[in-house]
């Protein structure tokens, strides 16, 4: 698999040489590996060309599509020889989009780079763990219970789709795979309810229209729907005719929410909300517990592993009854709450004031009364509990995908609980801050266990248990 070079060393090659391939030239090749982001690689010398769409073992015609001094991209013009770790019955519209950048290969052989892209991330550290087979889903399509769905005016007309990969270019599409299919037919539904009273969609280029985004949440066990149109503008034209179609034709719809995003960004929504119809939240339940949603929190977007992952990292955490808990990135409490029956006390923090208006509703719907949870950074609030004298048995840390800061992994270290109990989205910060966590006196216990959260994408979650020493 191909890493980043060092800087000094990239700046070399780029003085010594010329790239030995040219735009538009074709030659035959063998796929020889596979990078983080789903490329096939092939070599021409010594230097990389970047496939989409090829597996290793495969041997094809390659056509070059850019080249740039380090390496080049290309396509394939032809397979001469395929392999047999190719789905063959790939989606090419979710695959060409970026929407699933790995369905092209097989689901076992998905796995199998899941895990062997963190094992090889740990070796290259040189620290030395087993990491586990990935624990996969049966049905690996139809799982994403959030789409965030851009809308552009093609031909004249409001459009839904994805943009080309690298690109803003919107690509049209009805079927996006790896969501819930009844999220998909609700935004065919809502583009043409929007379609027929004429809604502009949004004009990147000259920041013009109305609708940037379509977002819909379904909850896996309740059905209820939360649409949120994302608008440019502060008034959507016809509202008020738009909503009650919406609610007739979608009856799972218990909200309706307008998310104003005035910024030229590519951040979807913005900070200001209105409901525009039902409830301000959605609700669904993960093991025996109900959890409430609102737009700007974050929840898993895979609801049949997440209850694997939670109650693997709660099994893994060995809890007695006794712990007093820090719950990191705690989102809308999620883990707080699915672990609070099992430990003393959970202690929260979470940086979006939403989510944590959620995880204290969450709390009081559940009728748990030993979680609390905090607003704030968690960096900033793990200093502050450890100069406070806190002492915490379990530290359960979730964080995006940049992974931890070195003063939280001190300030954590220092309050020296027994176990760290790590669930990370990103294998290459995991092995980064696994590293500091090391040299603080903690060593990794048991298995590194990766859970696939995000079948058909290039994304890896798993689950770390770090025991003092
Ligand atoms: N544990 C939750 C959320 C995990 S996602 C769950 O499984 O549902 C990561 C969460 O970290 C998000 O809710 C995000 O808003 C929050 N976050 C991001 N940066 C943060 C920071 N610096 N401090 C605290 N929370 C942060």
């Amino acid at each position: 698999m191909i890493v980043g070079r060092r800087k000094g060393q990239k700046k070399e090659k780029m003085m010594k040489k010329k790239a030995p391939v040219v735009k538009n030239q074709e030659f035959d090749a063998e796929v020889i590996d596979l990078t983080y982001q789903g490329n096939g690689v092939v070599k021409v010398d010594d230097f990389p060309v970047f496939v989409t769409n090829a597996v290793p073992g495969e041997k094809i015609r390659v056509g070059i599509t850019k080249v740039t001094s380090n390496y080049a991209f290309g396509r394939v013009v032809k397979t001469i020889e395929s392999s047999p770790n190719r789905n063959h019955e790939v989606n090419t519209a979710a695959l060409t989009t970026g929407i699933a950048p790995l369905a092209h290969l097989k689901y076992d052989a998905q796995l199998k780079f899941k895990q062997q892209q963190i094992a090889e991330l740990f070796s290259k550290q040189h620290i030395d763990v087993n990491v586990a087979p990935t624990i996969g889903m049966e049905n690996p399509t139809g799982y994403r219970n959030k789409a965030q769905i851009p809308a552009r005016e093609i031909k004249g007309q409001l459009t839904t789709g994805f943009f080309r990969r690298g690109s803003h270019r919107l690509m049209p599409i009805e079927d996006f795979y790896i969501q819930d299919p009844e999220i998909d037919k609700a935004i065919v539904i809502i583009r043409d309810i929007l379609r027929k009273f004429h809604v502009p969609a949004y004009d990147e280029i000259h920041h013009k229209g109305v609708i940037r985004n379509i977002m819909v949440r379904r909850g896996y066990y309740s059905h209820e729907m939360m649409v949120v149109l994302v608008t440019r503008s502060k008034r959507i034209p016809g509202a008020n005719i738009i909503i009650p179609q919406i609610k007739e034709v979608l009856p799972e719809v218990t909200s309706i929410i307008q998310n104003v995003n005035q910024d030229k960004t590519n951040v979807i929504l913005g900070d200001v909300n209105h409901v525009l119809w039902g409830n301000k939240v959605i609700k669904d339940t993960l093991f025996d517990k109900t959890f409430a949603i609102g737009p700007n929190s974050f929840y898993q977007v895979n609801p049949q592993t997440t209850e694997i992952l939670y109650k693997l990292a709660a099994d893994k955490a060995e809890l007695t009854g006794n712990e007093t808990v820090i719950d990191a990135y705690s989102g809308i409490g999620t883990i707080s709450l699915t672990i609070a029956d099992k430990v003393k006390s959970v202690l929260g923090v979470e940086v979006v004031p939403g989510a944590v208006d959620d995880a204290k509703r969450n709390a009081d719907l559940n009728n748990v009364h030993n979680v609390k949870f905090e607003l704030g950074k968690a960096e900033e609030k793990m200093v502050a509990w450890q100069q406070d004298g806190l002492k915490p048995d379990v530290i359960f840390v979730d964080p995006p995908r940049k992974g931890l800061t070195t003063e939280l992994i001190d300030a954590a270290s220092a309050m020296a609980p027994s176990k760290i109990v790590y669930i990370s989205c990103n294998p290459a910060t995991l092995v980064r801050d696994v590293a500091q966590f090391k040299e603080n006196g903690y060593t990794i216990k048991g298995d590194v266990q990766p859970v696939d959260q995000f079948p058909q994408t290039t994304h890896i979650e798993s689950v770390t248990v770090l025991e003092r020493n």
